[in-house]
C-alpha cells in the first residue's frame, strides 16, 4: 500500500472511492483499464490519507441530504479496511449526518458493519449491492480469487435479508464459455429469489475489454481452463 493526499472524496453523484486499487483478483476487472490512469501497480492498494475529514467536510456542507455511494471502482471491504478502517469510520459520518448509503461489495466483511448498516437503514436507508456471477464454487475460486465465493456472499445476503436491509444482485459479468450456461444464471436466479433481493442488475452482462482489462482477462480466462 501507498499514501496519498487527496484533494476531494465526494464525486459530482455523491460516491466516494476510500482506496484506489484491489487485491480480490477478478479476471474480468474494468478498474484495471488504462483509461483510468492508475499510475500505480493494481494491488499497490492508495489509501487516501485524508478521505475521512474530507468527507465529513463535504457532508456538513451539502445542502440535501442524500444517498453515499462506495464500490464501484473499487471494492471498499478489501482486506487492508481491516487495519486502516477507513470505510468503518466513514460509515459512522454517514450515520452521523442523516445521509443514506449503497455500497457494490463481493466481500463478507461487510458484516462488521451490520450494527451501522441498519442504524442507517432504520433512519434514513441503506442498501447493500453484491456481485453474484457464477454458484459453480470452484470456478468462483478461479475467476474472483482472493475473496469470498458465492457460497458466502449468499450467505451474507440471507443475513442482511434477516436484518432488514435491502439487497440488490450484480449479475455480471457473463463471460462466454466460463459462466454463461442456463444452469449457472438460473441458479444464481434462485439464490436471489431464496434471498428476497430487491432487484438483480445486468448492466449489459459483458466485459469492456478495453486495454488492460483485455490483456488480463484473456491470461485469467487461459488459467480457468488448466486443470
Ligand atoms: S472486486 Fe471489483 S475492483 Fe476488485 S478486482 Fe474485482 S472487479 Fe476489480
Amino acid at each position: 500500500m501507498h499514501v496519498v493526499k487527496a484533494k476531494g472524496i465526494l464525486s459530482s453523484k455523491n460516491g466516494m472511492n476510500l482506496y484506489r486499487g484491489c487485491t480480490h483478483g477478478c479476471i474480468y476487472c474494468d478498474s484495471r483499464s488504462k483509461c483510468y490512469h492508475m499510475d500505480h501497480a493494481f494491488e499497490d492498494i492508495e489509501v487516501k490519507e485524508n478521505a475521512v475529514e474530507l468527507l465529513e467536510y463535504a457532508l456538513m456542507h451539502k445542502r440535501k441530504k442524500c444517498m453515499i455511494g462506495t464500490g464501484s471502482m473499487t471494492d471498499p471491504y478489501i482486506p487492508l479496511e481491516l487495519e486502516i478502517g477507513n470505510v468503518r469510520k466513514s460509515l459512522c459520518l454517514i450515520e452521523k449526518y442523516g445521509f443514506g448509503f449503497t455500497v457494490i461489495t463481493k466481500s463478507d466483511r461487510i458484516l462488521r458493519d451490520l450494527d451501522l448498516l441498519q442504524k442507517m437503514n432504520e433512519k434514513t436507508k441503506c442498501v447493500v449491492q453484491m456481485t453474484l456471477t457464477t454458484y459453480d464454487e470452484d470456478l468462483c475460486k478461479k475467476i474472483e480469487p482472493h475473496v469470498c465465493t458465492t457460497e458466502k456472499r449468499y450467505e451474507v445476503l440471507r443475513q442482511l435479508r434477516d436484518a432488514g436491509i435491502p439487497t440488490v444482485v450484480w449479475l455480471t459479468p457473463i463471460l462466454p464459455f466460463l459462466n454463461d450456461t442456463q444452469d449457472n444464471i438460473s441458479g444464481i436466479l434462485d439464490m436471489c429469489i431464496e434471498a428476497k433481493v430487491y432487484g438483480v442488475i445486468c448492466f449489459g452482462m459483458g466485459l469492456t475489454l478495453r486495454e488492460g482489462n483485455r490483456e488480463y482477462f484473456m491470461r485469467g480466462r487461459s488459467s480457468c481452463f488448466l486443470i
